[in-house]
């Protein structure tokens, strides 16, 4: 089978983690922005989880000199719209692309603007390129309820205009469910959707607590479902979708190897899950590659591929419309 044919559906990629390493460098060199080198194969290094990367700590902690280029409306606009370029590339036919927008502010950009650019750049990208784009923001673990909260309300407004959901993301401990409660219902009385990372550092019950508590109908990840009976069967009576990232999962070492990850296990077993990169530059990854190494290694068919991808679009946050377009492409 041609993998590159097969088209696909991006559920779960973080912008910031995929901006183009070339990218990077003319925006430095342009905005004269500090970065640790100018030389293209040595920022790679930088930009890239390490290999003897040893766990999800480690892994974030190569985004920060992405964010530095990303503090101009021209840039984050720019960044979003070569991100709806290269997945078209692997037949990405819709893409949910999320990012924090408090990560954004650092050089005075208002909230709205760096929304705005974000959509601006996926309006461009779409009338040129055969692929869809909508919008998560992600509130982030290591910062306060209140500041999630923030981007909550700050938010809203861009509801119903190609902002489709809230997510939380970073690294994960065990009662952030407890956190984040007030703010995620806020969230879902706003009519959010709302997906959360959960399970993805060993902690199997942030599953069902972020289902319960926070009102998840998408888990990122969801790994360690796989040793928690009650996330299990919780994701398998609702039909809850994991987000599953498998270069992602072992590079932060979610999973020892390709072999050992359960989503194959997952599928045969009814879970619904879709294939994501979660970082194309950070876990140098694309969905080509993943597909390849999901079937050569995990022994993925294409009835399975078939599966995912329409799974995939009964979980978007795309309206009815786009799901009924996208349907029509399997
Ligand atoms: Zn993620």
């Amino acid at each position: 089978m041609d993998l590159n044919k097969i088209p696909k559906i991006e559920l779960h990629c973080h912008l910031d983690g995929s901006v183009r390493p070339d990218t990077i460098l003319d925006i430095a060199n342009k905005d004269n922005i500090d970065i640790p080198t100018y030389n293209i194969n040595e920022l790679k290094k930088y930009i890239t989880a390490p290999e003897e990367c040893h766990s999800l700590d480690e892994y974030l902690a190569t985004f920060d000199i992405a964010n530095k280029v990303m503090q101009t409306k021209e840039n984050i606009k720019r960044i979003a719209y070569e991100l709806l370029e290269d997945v078209s590339k692997y037949n990405v036919k819709y893409i949910e692309m999320r990012f924090a927008p408090l990560f954004h502010m650092a050089k005075g950009l208002k909230f709205d603007e760096i929304v705005q650019s974000v959509l601006d750049g996926i309006k461009e990208a779409e009338s040129k390129f055969d692929v869809r784009g909508n919008v998560i923001l992600c509130c982030m673990r290591h910062m306060s309820a209140d500041d999630a909260i923030f981007v909550i309300e700050e938010g809203k407004k861009f509801l119903g205009k190609g902002v489709v959901a809230v997510d939380l993301a970073g690294s994960e401990n065990l009662n952030f469910p407890e956190k984040f409660k007030e703010a995620f219902d806020l969230a879902k009385s706003y009519e959010y959707n709302i997906t959360i990372h959960a399970g993805e550092t060993g902690i199997g019950e942030n599953v069902f607590k972020s289902i319960e508590m926070l009102h998840a109908q998408r888990i990122g990840h969801g790994v360690f479902a796989k040793d928690c009976v009650k996330s299990y069967q919780m994701l398998k009576d609702m039909g809850v979708t994991l987000e599953m990232c498998p270069t992602s999962n072992v590079q932060t070492k979610a999973v020892n190897a390709y072999e050992e990850h359960p989503l194959k296990d997952f599928l045969d077993d009814d879970i619904r899950i879709s294939v994501n990169t979660d970082n194309m530059t950070v876990s140098d990854i694309d969905l080509d590659r993943e597909f390849k190494i999901l079937n050569e290694i995990n022994k993925l068919t294409e009835e399975d591929f078939k599966r995912i991808y329409l799974y995939s679009v009964h979980a978007s946050f795309a309206s009815d419309e786009v799901k009924e377009e996208l349907r029509k492409y399997v």
